[in-house]
C-alpha cells in the first residue's frame, strides 16, 4: 500500500490517497472550500487508478465539506459510520460545523459503516474501528497487514490529540479511544491534521495518551 498525503485549506486537513496496484482509496474529502486548488492535486494523485471508495473519518466540515465533489470526481461511494452519515446525507450545516466554521455542505448519499466492517482496497481488507470522543461516532481505518492506521482527529504527532470541546465530544471517551489505538501497536499513523507518523507509531500514540490523561483525565 502506498500512501500519498494531500493538504486542504483553510483548516490544514489531510486527505490521503492509499494505492494498491491500480486501485485507490481516498481517506477524508477536504473542506471543499479550497476546491479549485485541491481538485487538480487530487486528480494527479488519482491518475491511472480506479477509486474503490472515499472513506470519511467523521462529520466535521474540514473533512467532509468536499465529500459530494470527491464522490462526483471519482464515481466512488462515500463510506461513513452509520451514526454520523446523516450529516453528509442531509448536508447538515450545524452537525458538520459548517455554520460555525464556514464552508458549504452539499448533501450526498452515504454507504453506512459499522464497527468491524471491512473496507477493501484491491486485495487488502481494512477494518473499521469505532473510536469516538472527538466526535460521537468517529471511526479509524486499520490495515493489519502493514499495521497502518488512518486515525482522523483522534491522535496527532508531537503528543497531540483531538479536541473534545465540539458538540458530541467527550474527554473520557477520547481517552478510551486513544488506549484502543495504542493497543493496536501500529507502525504507521496517518492522522487528519499535521504530519504522518511513519515507523514507531505506538510510542507516538502513548505520548499523546499520557498528555491526554494529564489534561483530560
Ligand atoms: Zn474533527
Ligand atoms: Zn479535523
Amino acid at each position: 500500500m502506498r500512501v500519498t498525503r494531500l493538504l486542504s485549506a483553510p483548516f490544514g486537513v489531510n486527505v490521503f490517497v492509499a494505492r494498491e496496484g491500480d486501485r485507490a482509496l481516498v481517506v477524508d474529502a477536504s473542506s471543499g472550500m479550497d476546491w479549485p486548488a485541491f481538485e487538480p492535486a487530487l486528480r494527479r494523485a488519482l491518475a491511472g487508478v480506479k477509486v474503490d471508495a472515499a472513506y470519511l473519518t467523521h462529520l466535521h466540515v474540514d473533512h467532509v465539506g468536499g465529500a459530494a465533489r470527491v464522490a462526483r470526481l471519482t464515481g466512488a461511494p462515500l463510506l461513513m459510520h452509520e451514526d454520523e452519515a446523516f450529516a453528509v446525507e442531509t448536508g447538515d450545516p450545524v452537525a458538520t460545523g459548517a455554520a460555525l466554521f464556514g464552508g458549504e455542505m452539499e448533501a450526498h448519499p452515504v454507504t453506512p459503516l459499522r464497527e468491524k466492517d471491512v473496507v477493501t482496497l484491491g486485495r487488502r481488507a481494512l477494518e473499521v474501528l469505532l473510536v469516538p470522543g472527538h466526535s460521537p461516532a468517529h471511526t479509524a481505518l486499520w490495515d493489519p497487514e502493514s499495521r497502518s492506521l488512518f486515525s482522523g482527529d483522534v491522535v496527532f504527532e508531537g503528543g497531540s490529540f483531538g479536541r473534545v470541546d465540539l458538540p458530541g465530544g467527550d474527554a473520557r471517551t477520547l481517552l478510551r479511544s486513544l488506549e484502543r489505538l495504542a493497543a493496536l501497536d501500529p507502525v504507521n499513523v496517518y492522522p487528519g491534521h499535521m504530519g504522518a507518523i511513519e515507523g514507531g507509531a505506538r510510542s507516538a500514540i502513548l505520548e499523546s495518551l499520557d498528555n491526554a490523561r494529564l489534561m483530560l483525565g
